[in-house]
């Protein structure tokens, strides 16, 4: 067989989100695994509709995403072949130039026609098996506007075959293009492609992904703080999956297992959540080094941030955030205690107090100091825990609920948030010395 080559054909006249990239993985996929070569070609010959800003962000997206091309074309470049070849066909009859009125205001314009032979067309697509089509009710059709502007079908036909385009991946939407396609490539003596047309992709809502039910464009990935890994990882598994349990999968492994055969038919579903899940394992994946450098692109400058402490909350910043946007937020949110004093309300402070006991938080705080400092430097979270939870369970003994008016205080008293790491996880990061003066500051409020 000879060398696969295949391509990535986006039209630069929008952002393009998820769904159009997924082709653009499965392209990649098929002709990486038989060790073939991925074309980009940039089909801008609308020039109407394509604009250089959607452009620049389909290079951007894909080189984020690592998808290299062997080779990267606008088809505008091509525009002398196109002519050569749509001159020939009207040369030998088989397309014409026809006079046709313009809509409304009695003008005549020129298009050209391809002479349609009719008949039934018949490919054999590597994910739908064999399609018949009877071509003669699409009449002649347009294939140029003028010999300078080829419409689609026609500059697609001619650039998959000037570039050896073996097989054409791409979306379901194109099936009732190919018969047409076809027709063309035999008028011109071409050697029709393989085809594999990839399942359409859904919203969760099972409407047709695009920018007005939110599909955003792939950028906004990498601008949240998405793994670039990690979203090549969700995309191959829109539709394909490896025939085994595995759900993650290395750039190596998802083109070692890729086998287009295993496409499914049937749409699939672009869910966020679950992409937020495979991000978050990649996450966890990286050294605590990597994570922290790959954070840091994400941190605010003006946010003065001790990299020791920053050290000690990896662990807690990879088990609670999806994004590394999110891991940033986390900083200057529900994790800044750990870098800056809390500021404590009282209100809150003693919302778990219970009426039977006036003035309980003050000495739930002060229950703890001694416990505290019996603890070793450095006390695991499952120490403090061991520590702290007697001083809470005699507060529970006491009175149903009791526990949390211990620990809820405690906890506020050293995150001043609602939402923070347990109070056991916080003292093991803050030390025992710093958690004890926090304490001391929130009694110091109460009294
Ligand atoms: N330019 C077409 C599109 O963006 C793709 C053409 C093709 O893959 O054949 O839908």
């Amino acid at each position: 067989m000879n060398k696969v080559v295949t391509r990535f054909a986006p039209s630069p006249t929008g952002f393009l989100h998820a769904g159009n990239y997924r082709t653009a993985v499965f392209s990649y996929l098929f002709a990486k695994h038989t060790g073939g070569s991925f074309i980009l070609r940039i089909e801008d010959t609308d020039t109407a509709r394509s604009k250089k800003e959607y452009e620049d962000n389909i290079y951007e997206a894909l080189a984020w995403l690592d998808l290299r091309s062997e080779k990267t074309y606008r088809q505008s470049e091509h525009k002398a072949r196109h002519r050569e070849l749509l001159e020939k066909l009207v040369a030998e009859n088989l397309a014409y130039v026809s006079k046709e009125e313009v809509k409304n205001e009695g003008d005549r314009e020129e298009v050209i026609r391809f002479r349609n032979p009719g008949g039934l067309v018949s490919f054999t697509d590597l994910i739908r098996g064999e399609i018949t089509t009877d071509v003669t009710d699409l009449g002649d059709f347009v294939i140029a506007k003028s010999f300078d502007e080829p419409v689609f079908h026609f500059a697609v036909v001619v650039d998959d075959s000037d570039e050896g385009v073996t097989h054409v991946v791409r979306g379901e939407d194109h099936i009732s293009n190919t018969p047409r396609q076809i027709i063309i490539q035999r008028a011109l003596h071409l050697e029709t492609p393989q085809y594999a047309h990839l399942p359409l992709i859904l919203s969760p809502d099972r409407t047709k992904l695009s920018k007005r039910n939110g599909a955003r464009a792939i950028t906004d990935y990498r601008d949240l703080g998405f793994l670039p890994d990690a979203l090549f990882n969700y995309l191959s598994f829109l539709g394909w999956n490896p025939g085994d349990d595995r759900e993650y999968l290395t750039r190596d492994e998802l083109i070692e297992a890729f086998d287009i055969s295993r496409v499914q038919k049937g749409s699939a579903i672009f869910d966020e959540t679950k992409l937020l899940s495979v991000n978050q394992h990649w996450m966890r994946q990286l050294s605590d080094e990597d994570f922290l450098a790959k954070m840091m692109d994400f941190v605010n400058p003006s946010l003065s941030i001790d990299s020791e402490m920053l050290g000690k909350a990896v662990s807690l910043l990879k088990e609670r955030s999806k994004t590394f946007g999110e891991a940033r937020e986390m900083l200057s949110g529900e994790l800044s205690c750990l870098f800056e004093q809390p500021c404590l309300d009282k209100e809150r402070l003693t919302a778990k107090e219970l009426p039977s006991h006036p003035r309980m938080t003050v000495l739930a705080l002060e229950g703890l100091l001694e416990p505290l400092k019996s603890l070793p430097e450095g006390a695991s979270p499952e120490a403090v825990k061991l520590t702290i939870m007697p001083v809470a369970n005699a507060e529970e003994a006491k009175e149903k609920g009791g526990r949390g008016a211990v620990l809820w205080p405690l906890r506020y008293a050293l995150s001043g948030q609602e939402h923070s790491p347990d109070p056991f996880t916080l003292i093991s990061i803050l030390g025992k010395e710093e958690s004890a003066s926090r304490i001391r500051k929130a009694i110091a409020i109460l009294v």
